[in-house]
C-alpha cells in the first residue's frame, strides 16, 4: 500500500470513528441541544485543527440535568445491586469489544499515544468491571450495645443526587473511576466532562446507555464554562454530592461552594510527586521507573514525577542515563507508528512548560536534552532533562505537567524526605531502594496518599487512589472507593422482645 492510500483510510477511519460519537447532553436519556443550540470546538493537539462541535450547556441545562437526575434517584436505588452490577459488567464488556475506535478518539482530542490511549480505556474499563462486583458487596453491621440492652443497626445507603467533574488528561479513566462506584452504589449522576476532551466522555455515555442504565441516572452536561454548569447545582439543595479532580485552586473554590447546602466532597487534586533514588537503588530499575513516572501522559499526569532527588553518589550517572532514553522516544502524532511522545494537550499548558524550563536554565540548570517545541504545527515540546537544578527553581514547587524530568541531588535520608516533603501537595510519591529497613521508614515518612516502592506506577483499580495535604479528600478505587457514595444510616433498636 502506498503511503497517500493509508493517509487516506486512515483519515476515513477517524472520520467514521467521530462520526458515532454523540454530540449532545444526555438529559434524562435523550441526547439534545443545548439551550439556544450553542457549541463549542475540540481541538487535535497534533494538527490544531477543529475535530468536532459539542453542544455548550449552560445554566438551564444544569438544572434540567438534575431535575433528571433527581426524578431518577429512588427508582435507581432500589434496582437491584446485581442489575446495577450488570450494567457495570456490560459497559466493561462493551469498551473492552471497542477499545481500538475508544483509543482512536482519545489520541485525536487528547493527543496521547494510540498504545496509551488503549492502556487507559482498558483501566477505564477495568473500574466499570471492578465495581461491578462491588455492587453486590455494600455491607451493613449488626451488633449489641455496650450495655447489652439494645441492639445497634448500621446499614449504607446511595448518597443521592452527585456532580462528577473530571479533566481532559485521561479523559476516560477519570469518568469510569467516579461512574463505576456511582452507579454500583446507586446514585444518579450529572456529569461535567472537561471543555478540552469531551468526546470520550460522551462516547462512554452513549455505551453506559447501551449497557442498560436507565434515563435519567447518568446526565451528561458539556460546556465551555464550567461555572455555568457547577454554580447552579452547588446552589441547589437537592445535590448531595460533589466529586470532582482537576487542579487544587478549583477543588478548593468548589470545596468552598459544596459548603453552602454541606454536601458530600471528594477531592482528586494536583500533585508535585517526589522521585526519591537511594545510593543502594538498583539503577536500571529506577530508570526504567523513572521513564514510566515522568513519560506516562507525556508528563500530563497528577501522578507524573515532579522533582527526581537522587543520592550525590549516582546524581550524575542517573541524570545522563534517563537523558540518554528520553532523547531517545519518538514524538508525533499519537497515531503515527512508533511514537512515543504526543503534543501537549494545548498552547497555554506548552506555554506553561517552557517558562518553566526558561526559568530553571536561567538559575543555573544544565540541559542534559530537549528544552524545545520542535515543530510549527501541534503543541509538542521534546522530552527534557534539566541536572543540577537549584531548589529555588519554580519547577520544584508547581506541576510542571510536560515531559521535563529535572534532578536535584541529596547526601543522606533525612535531607531526601525533608526534600519530597517540601510542597504542599501529597499525592504521590516514589522510593527506589533495595534495603527494606530504609523502604519501610521512609514509606512511613512520606506525605502522600500513595507510594511506588521501586516502581513508577501506582494506579490500579483495586487500589485505594488518592492524595493527602493539598493534593484531595477522599479515595477512588480499591474496596473503599464504593464509599465515597454511601451514606451510614445507625438505627438503634430497643430491646423489648
Ligand atoms: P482544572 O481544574 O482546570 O479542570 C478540571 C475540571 O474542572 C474540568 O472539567 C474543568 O472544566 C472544570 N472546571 C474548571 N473551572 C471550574 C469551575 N469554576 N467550576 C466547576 N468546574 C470547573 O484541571 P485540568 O487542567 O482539567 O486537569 C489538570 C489537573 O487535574 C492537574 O492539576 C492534575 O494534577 C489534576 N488531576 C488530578 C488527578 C487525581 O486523581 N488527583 C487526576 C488527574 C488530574
Amino acid at each position: 500500500m502506498n503511503d497517500e492510500v493509508a493517509v487516506g483510510q486512515q483519515l476515513e477511519r477517524e472520520r467514521e470513528v467521530l462520526a458515532r460519537v454523540p454530540r449532545g447532553l444526555l438529559i434524562g436519556g435523550q441526547w439534545r441541544p443545548a439551550t439556544g443550540g450553542r457549541t463549542f470546538p475540540v481541538h487535535d493537539p497534533a494538527t490544531e485543527e477543529v475535530i468536532a462541535e459539542v453542544a455548550d450547556g449552560h445554566e438551564d441545562d444544569a438544572l434540567a440535568a438534575l431535575d433528571a437526575s433527581v426524578g431518577a434517584q429512588a427508582g435507581w436505588a432500589e434496582t437491584a445491586p446485581r442489575r446495577r452490577g450488570e450494567v457495570l459488567r456490560r459497559a466493561y464488556e462493551l469498551m473492552t469489544e471497542r477499545v481500538d475506535d475508544l483509543a482512536l478518539l482519545m489520541t485525536m482530542e487528547m493527543g496521547k499515544p494510540l498504545a496509551e490511549s488503549k492502556a487507559e480505556v482498558a483501566y477505564a474499563a477495568d473500574f466499570f468491571r471492578w465495581f461491578g462486583e462491588e455492587a453486590v458487596r455494600i455491607s451493613g453491621d449488626y451488633k449489641v450495645s455496650t450495655s447489652g440492652a439494645n441492639r445497634v443497626l448500621v446499614m449504607r445507603q446511595p448518597v443521592g443526587p452527585s456532580l462528577l467533574i473530571t479533566p481532559w488528561n485521561f479523559p476516560a479513566a477519570m469518568v469510569a473511576r467516579k461512574v463505576g462506584p456511582a452507579v454500583a452504589a446507586g446514585c444518579t449522576m450529572v456529569l461535567k466532562p472537561p471543555q478540552l476532551t469531551p468526546l470520550s466522555s460522551l462516547a462512554m455515555a452513549g455505551i453506559l446507555e447501551e449497557a442498560g442504565l436507565p434515563p435519567g441516572a447518568l446526565n451528561v452536561v458539556t460546556t465551555s464554562r464550567a461555572s455555568a454548569v457547577s454554580g447552579p447545582l452547588l446552589a441547589d439543595s437537592r445535590l448531595r454530592k460533589v466529586s470532582f479532580t482537576g487542579s487544587t485552586e478549583v477543588g478548593s473554590m468548589l470545596m468552598a461552594g459544596a459548603a453552602a447546602h454541606v454536601l458530600r466532597v471528594s477531592l482528586e487534586l494536583g500533585g508535585n510527586a517526589p522521585f526519591l533514588v537511594f545510593a543502594d537503588a538498583d539503577l536500571d530499575a529506577a530508570v526504567e521507573g523513572a521513564l514510566t513516572a515522568k513519560m506516562r501522559n507525556t508528563g500530563e499526569a497528577c501522578t507524573a514525577a515532579n522533582r527526581f532527588y537522587v543520592h550525590a553518589s549516582l546524581a550524575q550517572e542517573f541524570s545522563e542515563r534517563l537523558a540518554r532514553a528520553m532523547a531517545a522516544m519518538k514524538l508525533g502524532r499519537g497515531t503515527e507508528p512508533g511514537v512515543r511522545v504526543g503534543p501537549l494537550v494545548d498552547e497555554a499548558q506548552r506555554a506553561k512548560v517552557t517558562s518553566l524550563v526558561e526559568d530553571a536554565v536561567e538559575r543555573g540548570a544544565r540541559v542534559l536534552c530537549g528544552a524545545r517545541a520542535p515543530r510549527s504545527r501541534g503543541w509538542f515540546y521534546e522530552p527534557t532533562v534539566l541536572a543540577a537544578v537549584p531548589e529555588g527553581a519554580q519547577l520544584a514547587g508547581e506541576e510542571i505537567f510536560g515531559p521535563v524530568a529535572p534532578v536535584f541531588s541529596f547526601e543522606d535520608d533525612e535531607e531526601a524526605v525533608r526534600l519530597a516533603n517540601g510542597t504542599r501537595y501529597g499525592l504521590v510519591a516514589y522510593a527506589y531502594t533495595r534495603d527494606l529497613g530504609r523502604a519501610l521508614r521512609v514509606c512511613e515518612a512520606l506525605e502522600v496518599g500513595m507510594v511506588g516502592l521501586n516502581r513508577g506506577l501506582v494506579s490500579d483499580p483495586a487500589a485505594p487512589f488518592g492524595g493527602a495535604k493539598a493534593s484531595g479528600i477522599g479515595r477512588e478505587g480499591g474496596s473503599v472507593g464504593i464509599d465515597e457514595y454511601l451514606e451510614v444510616k445507625y438505627v438503634s433498636i430497643d430491646k423489648t422482645w
